[in-house]
């Protein structure tokens, strides 16, 4: 018998699934709101320009393919932050932010939350939003985290169940850590107010609990990364030592080169050094150290003040784009006279609506007019444009009435 004769297979990934169903269907009307990527008006995977104008740059350069350091491109690092907490930080300005490069947002959550199991000296619960990324409980319990739950959305309302939400975090054991999702919930597509950060901030320092960022959608939420930043930045000036993972999948298009960042703000450069070297030993037999040509990319576009200025206005141009079909599928379901309140379609921001949409319902979408989502109702808001909206909302409609 073989040596595998007793692996059970393990359960589909539900987004996968999705886009084979979607693959396998042969109908020119199908539409897949399933995957978390963005899609132009033509439906089309878009490489942004700037991003284009520094894979030039680079080419000519010749850049040779030698090992980064474990905590990978210096000059990446240094700018990534820079962008995340601004220039000003603090903690940048006084030597005292330890950064990695990151095998994107989901290595960050897995370097951070294993540095958090190895040393963190509170509560080793990680308490996450209900509902939240799918793969942010698996990453934790890899990591050697116990993980729970805090309340978040409210199904009732379609909105943020601020309440409750604070409720949880207040009975969380004290020194518990608290991941937030630092703007465009996903999948909710439902944020804090920044009232409501700041009174976050508050609960979670008189908690003495630990804020852990995950900061997929810098810039893709309200097409500006100094707004996107806010909930990060004020808790930073707060004097929470954050840890901050941040992903340039989105907000640069930069999904498959796989370059994101985590850090951790500690009191001292004495202190950082400790963390670096730690932070190091996490990385090292993991990975050994991180690919090189999406920190070069990322490099050459912020260092170059015309090209981040481009880079800055495509993002807002994804941002708007998104921003746009909320408009035209909100309008269009109230056109069609659609039972219900839809104005969480326009309230929610980022790549995600949560619609509302029940499981039989989704099926129906589905199984009637080839478009495909998850179970949960979310849809990527990315894979609407102009020449589909119309038809989603029609059929859409036409499974609530
Ligand atoms: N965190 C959240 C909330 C996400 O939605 C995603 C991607 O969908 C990620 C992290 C990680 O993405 P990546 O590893 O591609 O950067």
């Amino acid at each position: 018998t073989s040596v595998w004769a007793n692996v059970k297979a393990g359960p589909p990934d539900a987004i996968l699934g999705i886009s084979e169903a979607f693959k396998a269907d042969t109908d020119p009307k199908k539409i897949n709101l399933g995957v978390g990527a963005y899609r132009d008006n033509n439906g089309k995977p878009y490489v942004l320009p700037s991003v284009q104008k520094a894979e030039e740059i680079l080419f000519k350069e010749k850049g040779d393919k030698e090992y980064l350091p474990i905590t990978g491109l210096a000059s990446f690092d240094k700018l990534a932050v820079e962008l995340a907490y601004g220039e000003d930080s603090a903690p940048i300005k006084e030597g005292r932010l330890s950064v990695s490069q990151s095998i994107s947002g989901t290595g960050a959550l897995r370097v951070g939350m294993e540095f958090l199991a190895d040393h963190y000296g509170g509560n080793k619960t990680i308490y996450i939003p209900n509902p939240t990324w799918g793969n942010h409980t698996a990453i934790a319990k890899k990591a050697g985290l116990k993980c729970d739950k805090y309340r978040y959305f409210d199904p009732a309302t379609v909105g943020l169940n601020f309440e409750a939400m604070v409720e949880d975090i207040k009975a969380m054991p004290e020194g518990s850590i608290v991941l937030l999702h630092a703007c465009a919930h996903n999948p909710t597509g439902v944020d804090p107010t920044q009232e409501q950060w700041k009174q976050l901030s508050d609960i979670v320092k008189a908690k003495k609990h630990f804020a852990f960022f995950d900061m997929a959608y810098q810039g893709f939420a309200s097409g500006d990364t100094v707004r996107d930043a806010f909930a990060v930045r004020h808790f930073v000036e707060q004097g929470h030592q954050v840890l901050l993972c941040q992903s340039f999948a989105k907000n640069l298009g930069l999904y498959g080169e796989r370059i994101g960042t985590v850090s951790l703000v500690t009191a001292s450069p004495e202190e950082k050094a400790r963390v670096d070297s730690q932070l190091k030993l996490v990385v090292r037999p993991m990975y050994s150290n991180p690919p090189v040509h999406g920190a070069r990319l990322v490099s050459t576009i912020l260092s170059n003040p015309e090209l981040k200025a481009e880079w800055l206005s495509e993002v807002k141009l994804m941002a708007d784009r998104i921003i746009d079909m909320r408009e035209v599928l909100y309008n269009k379901l109230v056109e069609l006279k659609t039972p219900g309140e839809w104005g969480h379609i326009k309230s929610q921001i980022g790549m995600f609506s949560f619609t509302g949409l029940k499981p039989e319902q989704v099926d129906a979408l589905a199984q009637k007019a080839h478009i495909y989502l998850t179970r949960d109702g979310r849809i990527s808001m990315a894979g609407l444009n102009d020449s589909n909206v119309e038809y989603f909302a029609e059929c859409m409609s036409k499974v609530v009435k």
